[in-house]
Parts: structure tokens; sequence; C-alpha cells
């Protein structure tokens, strides 16, 4: 995928250490493969730590969440996509995932984590850069879609990008999505809420996905890291969770396929 500069807006062009654009700003690429486009990072300020990251590694090699994967695939084959940004792409467990089961889609996974970005790039064919979801490096209308998963939502970049027929795939946890987990942390579970774009997109489309897991202690932790209860949960509710073995765990997403509304 052409890459715009992030800083005068006119197309970077690859070289052998990096992406030069006809102004002269350079940005190096690493030895993975991907490009930094943010000039400064400050070490731990930006997206995950490295212990959740490292956390939803391990617990993604394990592949339990397979099924979404192949159902967000589906979704692209389906809406024939050629060229796409997954927005928020972490450590690219569904972006290499979608490379793989489509080799000719031109996909391009980005995120703010310097360090999600350099795993996700290593032995992967899809392109990768360091930037935030709301300054993607891609021109304007271009994108057939733009992916979702479980990141921060950036409406006018996605109107910015798309198409005029693009779609925004936006994929979030559905409402019993760890059910099992949450009573073993808390007295009162509830059930997760669902968002949904602004009126600025149509929803075309809402495809539901739910499988069980039967995880055992260690991956439980790592689960658990991944979480936002990770950060709201009592010292001795965490106690507990590490004397779990095992656990059948319901999970659950929703898959939601937007278009831009006319206007
Ligand atoms: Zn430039």
């Amino acid at each position: 995928m052409k890459l715009k500069c992030p800083i005068c807006g006119k197309e970077c062009r690859e070289e052998e250490h990096g992406y030069r654009c006809v102004s002269n700003h350079f940005f190096d690429k690493s030895r993975e493969g991907y490009v930094n486009l943010l000039r400064k990072q400050k070490k731990k300020e930006y997206g995950d730590s490295v212990a959740q990251v490292d956390a939803r590694r391990a617990f993604f090699l394990k592949d339990f969440y397979a099924p979404l994967k192949t159902a967000v695939t589906q979704v692209l084959k389906d809406y024939e996509v050629k060229h796409a940004v997954d927005a928020g792409c972490g450590e690219g467990y569904y972006t290499n995932f979608f490379k793989e089961e489509i080799p000719e889609l031109d996909l391009l996974g980005v995120d703010i984590s310097k360090e999600a970005v350099r795993l996700a790039s290593r032995h992967s064919k899809a392109q990768y850069a360091v930037c935030g979801v709301d300054a993607l490096p891609v021109f304007d209308h271009s994108l057939d879609a733009v992916l979702n998963l479980f990141a921060p939502i950036a409406e006018k970049e996605y109107l910015r990008t798309l198409k005029e027929d693009g779609i925004v795939i936006y994929v979030q946890v559905g409402k019993d999505h760890l059910l099992q987990l949450k009573e073993e942390l808390y007295e009162t579970v509830y059930r997760n809420e669902i968002n949904y774009l602004s009126d600025q997109f149509v929803l075309k489309e809402e495809r539901n996905v739910g499988f069980e897991i039967d995880v055992k202690q260690e991956d439980l932790w790592n689960l658990f890291q991944m979480t936002p209860y990770y950060f709201h949960t009592p010292l001795s509710a965490k106690e507990h969770l590490k004397e779990v073995k095992e656990l059948r765990i319901h999970c659950e997403f929703v898959i939601q396929i937007y278009r831009i509304a006319n206007m």
C-alpha cells in the first residue's frame, strides 16, 4: 500500500532502509520490516504495556480465538475487500491470519505500540506501521475497509480514508463474553454493553460469533491480563483466580459492518 507522509501528506517511497517522501522526510524501516511513523516515542507512554502484549501473545499462540479470525476473514471475502487497514492491529494475531488466508489482500496493520508492531511484523507478509489510529498513513478514499478489532474508534479517519462504498468492520466483545471468568472474580456480574458507531455510518450487518474454550491455569492468567478486569479486580479475587485449575469459558463476539451514510 502507498504510504502517506505524516508530515507533509505526500507519498512515501520505500527505500532499502526506510521510507522517504518527495519532501525528503525519512522514516526508518526496522529489521522486521515495519516503518515507524512516530517521530518521537517515549517508552511505555503509548499503547499497551510490554507485560500485556506478552500475555496476549502467549494466549494467542494457543489459538483460542480461531473462530473469530475465521469469521472476520469471511467478511473480508464476502465484501471482496482488496485494500484494507487494520487500525489498532496489536501484535497482529488477526492481521497476519487475514493476510495468510487472502494473500492478494493489500493489508496494512497499524498500532501506536511499537513493541506490538515489532512482534506483528516478524515473519509476516502484511505491511506494518507504527502510528495512531487517528492518523492513518494512507490517502483519502483509498480503502475498501477499515478493520477495528477491539481498538479505539476514529470515525473521522474512517470517513477520510474509506472509498465511498467502503466498509468499517468493527469487532467487539459480545454481551456474555468471558462470563465464567467474571463469575470467578466478582459477586455481581454485569453483561457487556455493545457499542455502535455514530449516524455518520449505517449498520449494514451484524454477525455474532460464539464458542466455548477450556482454559487451564496459566492461560487463564494470561487471558485475565488481556482484559480490562485486570485493573479493576480486588487482590483477593486475583488470588482466588490463581487457584483455579481449569475453566470452561464462553466467548462471544459481535462483528458489525458499516457503510458510510449518505449525507
Ligand atoms: Zn513528507
